[in-house]
């Protein structure tokens, strides 16, 4: 293989990946993995295919440790949310490079970081590094969806593949500039989705003559004010805290958080908002599927999202208490997921911070729990693995990604793809070498 420059090497192989469409569902991310494990094995990286069916593979990669080291993860998912190239200036799944940027779906959520998690590990092998503990890259189906293909499949049924210490996932890295400081979030932490359903009954009759029917829809409506009303107290967890003790120099009271955080940056005051309580958003709701017949049930589908550590059943009597007493509703939780948090002390902790400033003198990592969550929780809740979401970006503002992820134009600058890789190369060497 003539390699040119790390830099152009991620660039082409993030453009053939954006290529193959894996949009989930229904994902067919085999053809990913089919075009990693042959990119890695001309590298001399040894691979291994496991799939729950055979259209939607996962590929997992290593350079064996030579005993005693902790192992680091490289985790990343090859399957892409849906692109309607109507919406789109190029084919979403044309990997088009433009003014220095990667165009198509996925650039940034998350087939840039699959690619430079490819080029880390597959330069490594070629420069015969010789960790003492085991590198492995993961490159996993179905996140988007999360139908049980990719991680969690993983860890229940072949956890020697994907057992590590410490692993890198997607999550943050964004560069922000916040008062006279400039920052680099690092997400040791993530929110769990609690959604849950309000059944509201009422007795069905006639439109006509509302005065003899119940209208479920109607009481429904009050529960819907309230629960979107409701303000929770605040309180501070341990990664707000450390983001405040960072950026403001000190941890102010719960209450006046919000207000100290936005007069240093807006963005720093959307960050720490929805992490200061559980957060209740009512989402849908069904009533009556005719116009003249008054509906005896309705449905509130709340997306609900707890602090790590926080639990539905602790977490029920207080929506109770918001609800009230006077409407006669049943509560019933979906499932979970998500919720989990690694220590904000540790050797990839250490890494990050030094990656940090040895690239921007005078910049620091922060760290983050954030609003929304990821695979990282599987490796987490099976291994206690030390998890963080980590892949730096400084060529694109924070402002700008977060409007093209799972949107029209997704794009990556090929300065971020050249820092990440640089970054997975640092990781690597400190973490497991
Ligand atoms: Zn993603």
């Amino acid at each position: 293989m003539a390699v040119t420059s790390l830099r152009a090497e991620v660039s082409d192989l993030l453009s053939r990946l954006i290529r193959i469409d894996t949009t989930n569902p229904p994902g067919n991310e085999t053809a990913a993995a089919e075009l990693l494990r042959e990119y890695l094995e001309a590298n001399g990286v040894e691979c291994e295919h496991y799939a729950r069916v055979p259209e939607r593979a996962n590929l997992v990669a290593r350079i064996r440790g030579s005993g005693g080291g902790p192992s680091l993860l490289l985790l990343s998912h090859t399957d892409v949310v849906l692109a309607d190239p109507r919406e789109w200036s190029v084919p979403p799944f044309s990997g088009e490079v433009r003014d220095g940027e990667i165009w198509g779906r996925g650039a940034l959520d998350m087939k840039g970081q699959v690619a430079a998690n490819a080029v880390a590990i597959a330069s490594l092998a070629r420069e015969g590094f010789a960790p003492a503990g085991d590198l492995i890259f993961a490159a996993t189906a179905d996140e988007e969806v999360g139908d049980g293909f990719g991680l969690q499949w993983l860890c229940e049924e072949h956890p020697d593949a994907v057992r590590c210490d410490f692993a890198v996932n997607e999550g943050a890295g964004e560069r922000l500039e916040l008062g006279d400081g400039v920052y680099y979030i690092c997400a040791t932490a993530e929110k769990m989705t609690a959604p849950f359903t309000i059944r509201v009954h009422g007795r069905s009759g006639h439109a006509s003559m509302p005065g003899i029917a119940d209208n479920a829809l109607v009481k429904a409506a009050r529960l819907v004010e309230r629960i979107a009303e409701y303000r929770p107290e605040p309180q501070l967890q341990q990664e707000v805290e450390a983001f405040l003790r960072t950026v403001l120099g000190e941890v102010p009271s719960a209450a006046s958080v919000v207000g100290r955080a936005r007069a240093v940056h807006p963005i720093a005051a959307e960050l720490v908002e929805p992490l200061l309580a559980p957060t209740f958003a009512p989402t849908m709701i069904s009533a009556s599927q005719k116009r003249n017949v008054i509906p005896a049930l309705c449905e509130i589908v709340v997306d609900c999202r707890l602090l790590p550590g926080q639990h539905p059943e602790r977490i029920e009597p207080m929506v109770r208490a918001v609800l009230g007493g006077d409407v006669e509703y049943d509560l019933v939780w979906g499932e979970s997921e998500g919720g989990t948090r690694s220590p904000l002390e540790s050797p990839l902790w250490d890494a990050v911070d030094a990656f940090v400033s040895e690239n921007e003198p005078g910049a620091r990592a922060v760290p983050i729990c954030t609003a929304g969550f990821t695979d990282s929780h599987w490796l987490r809740e099976a291994f206690g693995t030390v998890a963080y979401g980590f892949f730096p970006a400084r060529a694109m503002p924070p402002e700008v990604s977060a409007q093209l992820i799972h949107s029209a134009d997704e794009r990556v600058p090929v300065d971020d793809l050249e820092l990440g890789v640089d970054w997975l190369r640092y990781a690597a060497r400190t973490v497991c070498g």
